[in-house]
């Protein structure tokens, strides 16, 4: 059996045939230019598609079903994107329609996030359990949940989106308009704007000393603690104490068996897995401290995969929209 991923992105868009054991048969990724408008994105995608299925040789009916991740809220109910963040056109848009009559599919949409989540899931380091937290960190904090091994979408589809969370009600100012959410605190943006704005008030750093000191990204600061940089040392032990605490909150709250963190930031590696493991220990609530803390597995490939997983059992993921035939 094989299954078509589309992952969309406000950048790039990225496409994939896999099989149902999760081995990549072919893939292609193209820019979005998502300022030319839903239309002109939509024909791109069918190009898209069509160049992974021909690369791949294989027609839309020895397909199984077409998984679709979009940055932005999803209606459940009609398979349309509700909003997507910086991709204009797109609100109310019926794409899962629009995919079905192209290919004659049944169409899974979902949150990118979310199919990251399905993804680990089904191919990642979450195989085998039955509730499990994914965390992504890079510029934004997302999430999936799944509980009795199904993906949890919630009441109006914006389960998930953990980055919101209130941690410092006197924090600064998250780009959704609230005060202290935690994306605001632990992101690579937030990361790197903490160690600017404490240059600003006159502390050193050797950051000062990089080309484009005003243009500072996580990266810098991560490499800047690599040399002992007191500042980036400081920034981001804070910044994975308050990631750590976030996680401990929703492992509180959801008590997984799992939590797998992925995303650009995530990449970090040991170092980040080891900070949020101290603080779930300190903070978690009695036996859910014995929660497993993992890096995400699928790496690169993690938006296309997971979006190609949505479409893919042993477990359907629940109240996902799927047009057609089911598989
Ligand atoms: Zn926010």
């Amino acid at each position: 059996m094989y299954y078509l991923g589309l992952d969309l992105g406000g950048t790039k868009m990225e496409a994939a045939v896999i099989s149902e054991r999760g081995l990549l048969i072919s893939s292609e990724r193209v820019l979005t230019h998502a300022q030319e408008g839903s239309a002109a994105v939509l024909e791109r995608m069918f190009v898209l598609l069509d160049a992974v299925l021909s690369a791949a040789h294989l027609e839309a009916k020895q397909i199984s079903g077409l998984g679709v991740g979009v940055p932005g809220a999803v209606d459940h109910a009609t398979g349309s994107i509700h909003s997507l963040v910086n991709l204009p056109g797109w609100t109310n848009f019926p794409i899962s329609d629009c995919l079905h009559s192209r290919y004659a599919l049944p169409v899974f949409l979902n949150n990118d996030a979310n199919a990251a989540a399905w993804g680990e899931y089904i191919f990642g380091n979450g195989r085998g359990c039955k509730d499990m937290l994914y965390v992504t960190v890079s510029t934004g904090i997302g999430g999936g949940i799944i509980l009795d091994g199904r993906l949890h979408n919630g009441a109006t589809g914006s389960a998930g989106e953990v980055g919101h969370m209130v941690l410092l009600h006197h924090g600064e100012r998250c780009n959704c308009g609230n005060i202290g959410c935690w994306e605001s605190i632990s992101s690579g943006p937030a990361i790197a704007k903490e160690a600017m704005r404490r240059m600003h008030c006159g502390e050193e750093s050797t950051l000062s000393s990089l080309a484009h000191p005003e243009k500072v990204t996580a990266e810098d600061v991560f490499a800047a603690r690599e040399r002992g940089d007191r500042l980036a040392i400081e920034v981001t032990e804070r910044a994975l104490y308050f990631l750590g605490l976030g996680i401990a909150n929703l492992v509180n709250a959801l008590n997984p068996e799992r939590v797998i963190l992925g995303g650009g930031v995530a990449g970090v590696g040991e170092l980040l897995i080891t900070r949020v493991k101290n603080v779930v220990e300190q903070v978690a609530y009695g036996p859910a401290k014995t929660v497993k803390i993992l890096p995400a597995s699928l790496k690169a490939k993690a938006g296309v995969i997971g979006a190609a997983a949505l479409a893919i059992g042993p477990v359907l993921p629940n109240n996902t929209f799927w047009v057609g035939q089911e598989p």
